[in-house]
């Protein structure tokens, strides 16, 4: 009754959108683990940033703790898909402790290629976001000192390196690709020498749903994405909409959309960010449908067929 007189509402959806592959194997190595090993089973740090998955978790027996000293003696612990300093498992290892690391391989494999970046005795400035997990347990890879992080084209200016400083670039996986690329062009104008890694370390999920982001946003008179503040890939996601001149708002549920943010809107554009499920799409879309008829359409401008392998430990 609600919806008559009123314009239906065209919902064009990204694809790619939501779960990655990194996404799929954390939430599945928690899962595996309280079937292995029977509650509870502690988890460092959110395994991926979204609550209702973590909250999901948490109704099947796992615990969230910030730090492994809150993980009691001869519990299993799982490390999250952001990854962790080196000194974590060390630790973990000091105390007995079984531990699964749910680090992404894509992030593995960044830290990898630092430790080999320090070990050929290149000093590596990192491109990420300050205090975001995955920004810590890169930089805690190497030795205390071996990295410099820069987020932005004005402390690239701000480095302090000679021009034929022995350097090294590494990346965060999950962030803007056209800043990024902004960010690597004035380090390689500043330090020629400079050695980058071969394919850019910004994940073949974050560039889709950016590329897909791209295509949505300029047929859309808003554009919603479903992702946590936390949530690196997600936040970008809200930039690259707005760059495209569409206005964007990044949600959780759809308990956050405000009515009011449809007045005029004809199409709305939707995406989710890498750690949101595809539950959160479709209660998006069941909401908007208590406010307008709606017409949903999806745009795929890739297909991932991506998959990582689980740890050994939990492969029978
Ligand atoms: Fe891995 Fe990329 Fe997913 Fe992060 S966003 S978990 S790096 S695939």
């Amino acid at each position: 009754l609600g919806q008559a007189g009123k314009l239906p509402l065209q919902v064009l959806i990204a694809a790619p959108r939501g779960f990655c592959a990194g996404v799929d194997r954390a939430i599945e190595i928690v899962e595996r683990a309280i079937e292995r090993y029977g509650a509870p089973v502690y988890v460092r740090h959110e395994i991926v940033h979204n609550r209702y998955v973590v909250d999901g978790l948490k109704a099947k027996g796992a615990v969230f703790v910030d730090e492994l000293d809150q993980v009691p003696d001869g519990v299993p612990v799982v490390f999250s898909a952001h990854g962790v300093p080196k000194a974590v498992p060390a630790e973990a290892e000091d105390r007995g402790l079984d531990y699964l690391d749910a680090t992404c391989p894509l992030v593995s494999k960044v830290h990898r290629q630092a430790e080999r970046q320090i070990a050929a005795g290149r000093h590596i400035v990192f491109i990420g976001h300050r205090g975001h997990p995955e920004v810590v347990g890169t930089i805690g890879q190497v030795p205390e000192g071996g990295m410099t992080l820069v987020e932005t084209v004005e402390d690239v200016e701000a480095l302090e390196f000679a021009p034929d400083a022995q350097l090294a670039f590494l990346t965060q996986t999950t962030l803007s690709v056209d800043d990024t690329a902004k960010v690597v062009a004035a380090l390689r104008a500043r330090f020629p020498g400079i050695v980058g890694p071969k394919a850019e370390d910004i994940c073949y999920a974050t560039s889709n749903r950016q590329a897909a982001v791209k295509q949505i946003a300029p047929a859309s008179d808003l554009v919603l994405v479903i992702g946590a503040p936390n949530s690196s890939n997600s936040v970008r996601l809200v930039e690259v909409a707005e760059r495209c001149g569409t206005e964007a708002k990044l949600i959780q549920r759809a308990a956050d959309i405000d009515p009011a943010w449809l007045e005029g809107v004809g199409t709305v554009g939707l995406t989710a960010g890498a750690s949101a499920p595809e539950e959160l799409v479709r209660e998006v879309i069941a909401k908007l449908g208590e406010w307008r008829a709606v017409e949903e359409r999806t745009l795929v401008t890739a297909e991932e067929k991506m998959t990582f392998k689980l740890p050994r430990q939990l492969v029978d």
